[in-house]
C-alpha cells in the first residue's frame, strides 16, 4: 500500500473530506437524508456496500473459514430478554450522564472535556451540570400484536451473547470439543448519547466477533494468541504506523472482563478503538447457567473433568474499522508535472470495483465492452468510456479501484491491452486472454503473506 515513489505526500485527510468524498462517491451517507437524517444512523451506498461486504468476507475467511477449530452462526438480533439481565447489561450497561439546566444538552461525565460552550445562560457560556446519573445504553423495542399482550424486548447491544447462550447446541452440532470458536457477524444497537466523528460512534454498526473457549489452564496463552492472530490480520489491512495496541487500566475494564486490549488506529480526531480482545473468563456460560438453569459447563471424554470454559473473545467494529481503511487509504498525491489526484491506497481484496475497463475512443465501446463482460464473471468491474482518459484513470483512483484495463487501437493488432496499476501508476501490455489471470493472482493476493 505504497505511495508511488515519484510521488510526494501533500496532506494528510480531515474528517471534512472524508465525509465528502464518501457522499460523493457513494460510500457513505445519512440514513433518511431527505428527511434531515437520523442522527447515529448511516446508510452504505454502491461501494460502501461493497467494501464493508468485502472487509466482513475478508474476516470471515480469516477468522472462520480458514480454521478447523473456529465455526460460524448468524443469529437474531432480539433475544429473550433474560439474556440481557443474565449477561449483565441490564444492571450495568451504561454511561454516567450529566445534563446541563440551561440548554438542556446531554453529556458524557467522562467526555466533558472541549464540549461546545453552553448558549443559554446570561453572563456565562458555562454549563449548569446536574450531578452524573447512569444511562441505560440499550435500544429497546415491544414485540406482540396487541399493545396489552406486547412484551418488552432489546435489540442486541453486542453480538455475542446469544454464542453464549447456543455455546452447547453449536459444539454438539458442530462436534467440537474443547478448544474451540465461534465466530459471527451482524448487526449491534447501543443508544449512544453522543454519536459523533461519522460512523465512529454510531447507534446502529455492526460487529464482527469471536468467542474461543478454553480450559482454564490455557486462558493466558489464548489471550496472548489471539491477540497475535488479530494484530496480523490488522497489519495485512492498515500501515503500521497507523496501529497500535493499548491495555486497559483496571478502572476501565467493563465488568465481564478479566483483561483487555484495544486494538487502535490513527484516525484524524486521534487514536481511537476498533477492536477489542478480551479474557472474558467464564462470566458469561455461568451467568447463563445461572439464569437459565441449564448447566453450560463441559466434560473432557477422556479425563473426566468437568469445568467451565474461559472464554477468549475478538470483537472487532465493521464501520470503524471501513473507516480507518478509507483515512489509512486516503492521500491527495502530487504526481510529476504538478497534477494532484486523490488516490485510495485500498487493498486490492478490499477494494469496492476491482478493475476498471476503458476503451481509449467510443468506437472501440464493442471488443472492450466483451473484456468488461468476460471479467465481471470473476471480479466487481467497471466499464467507463466518457470523458478523457486521464480523467477517467482520476476517477477510479478516488474509489481505489486497483487495476484499469486500456483498449486501445493497437488492441486491434496485437491483441493485448494496457493494464495499469494505482499506487505507482506503471502499465503493463498484456495478452486479452491472460489478463483474467493476470489480475487474479494480482487481486486475491493474500494479504497476511
Ligand atoms: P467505546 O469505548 O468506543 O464505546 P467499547 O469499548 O464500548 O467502545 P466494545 O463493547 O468492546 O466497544 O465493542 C467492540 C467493537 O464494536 C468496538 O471496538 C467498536 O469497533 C465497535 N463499536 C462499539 N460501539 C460502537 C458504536 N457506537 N459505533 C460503531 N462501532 C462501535
Amino acid at each position: 500500500m505504497a505511495a508511488a515513489p515519484d510521488s510526494e505526500q501533500q496532506s494528510s485527510v480531515s474528517m471534512e473530506e472524508m465525509v465528502s468524498l464518501c457522499a460523493r462517491r457513494g460510500f457513505i451517507f445519512q440514513s433518511s437524508e431527505i428527511y434531515g437524517g437520523a442522527n447515529g444512523f448511516w446508510d452504505y451506498g454502491p461501494l460502501g456496500v461493497e467494501l464493508k461486504n468485502n472487509l466482513k468476507a475478508l474476516w470471515w475467511q480469516y477468522m472462520v473459514r480458514r480454521r478447523d477449530d473456529v465455526v460460524g452462526v448468524d443469529t437474531s438480533i432480539i433475544a429473550a430478554p433474560r439474556t440481557w439481565e443474565a449477561s449483565g447489561h441490564v444492571e450495568s450497561f451504561s454511561d454516567p450522564m450529566v445534563d446541563c439546566r440551561a440548554c438542556k444538552k446531554r453529556f458524557r461525565a467522562d467526555h466533558l472535556e472541549g464540549v461546545a460552550p453552553c448558549d443559554s445562560r446570561e453572563g456565562t457560556s458555562e454549563h449548569d451540570f446536574t450531578e452524573a446519573r447512569d444511562f441505560n445504553l440499550m435500544l429497546s423495542t415491544k414485540i406482540g400484536a396487541s399493545v396489552a399482550a406486547s412484551a418488552d424486548a432489546y435489540l442486541r447491544p453486542e453480538t455475542c451473547q446469544s454464542i453464549f447462550t447456543g455455546f452447547k447446541r453449536v459444539r454438539e452440532t458442530a462436534r467440537q470439543k474443547i478448544p474451540f470458536g465461534i465466530g459471527q457477524i451482524g448487526k449491534a444497537f447501543r443508544n449512544e448519547i453522543t454519536p459523533r466523528n461519522f460512523t465512529f460512534r454510531s447507534r446502529e454498526f455492526e460487529q464482527a466477533e469471536m468467542e474461543y473457549f478454553i480450559h482454564p489452564s490455557e486462558q493466558d496463552k489464548s489471550f496472548d494468541y489471539w491477540l497475535d492472530q488479530r494484530e496480523r490480520f490488522h497489519k495485512g489491512i492498515f500501515k503500521e504506523e497507523n496501529l497500535r495496541l493499548r491495555a486497559h487500566a483496571d478502572d476501565e475494564l467493563a465488568h465481564y472482563c478479566n483483561n483487555a486490549r484495544d486494538v487502535e488506529f490513527l484516525f484524524p480526531f486521534g487514536w481511537q478503538e476498533i477492536e477489542g480482545i478480551h479474557d472474558r473468563g467464564d462470566w458469561d456460560l455461568t451467568r447463563h447457567s445461572e439464569f437459565s438453569g441449564k448447566d453450560q459447563s463441559v466434560t473432557n471424554e477422556q479425563t473426566k473433568e468437568k469445568f467451565m470454559p474461559m472464554c477468549t473473545e475478538t470483537s472487532m467494529g465493521i464501520d470503524r474499522t471501513c473507516l480507518a481503511v478509507l483515512v489509512d487509504a486516503y492521500e491527495e498525491e502530487t504526481m510529476e508535472g504538478g497534477e494532484t489526484r486523490t488516490v485510495l491506497h485500498i487493498h486490492p481484496a478490499l477494494a469496492p470495483i476491482k478493475v476498471a475497463v476503458l476503451p481509449l475512443s467510443k468506437k472501440l465501446s464493442e471488443p472492450a465492452q466483451v473484456i468488461a463482460e468476460n471479467l465481471r464473471k470473476r471480479f466487481n468491474t467497471a466499464y467507463d468510456a466518457s470523458g478523457n482518459i486521464g480523467r477517467r484513470y482520476r476517477r477510479q483512483d478516488e474509489i481505489g479501484t486497483p487495476y484499469c484495463v486500456t483498449y486501445d487501437f493497437d488492441s486491434e493488432e496485437d491483441g493485448a491491452v494496457t493494464v495499469r496499476e494505482r499506487d505507482s501508476m506503471t502499465q503493463d501490455r498484456v495478452p486479452i486472454d491472460e489478463v483474467g489471470e493476470y489480475l487474479r493472482i494480482r487481486i486475491e493476493a493474500d494479504p497476511w503473506e
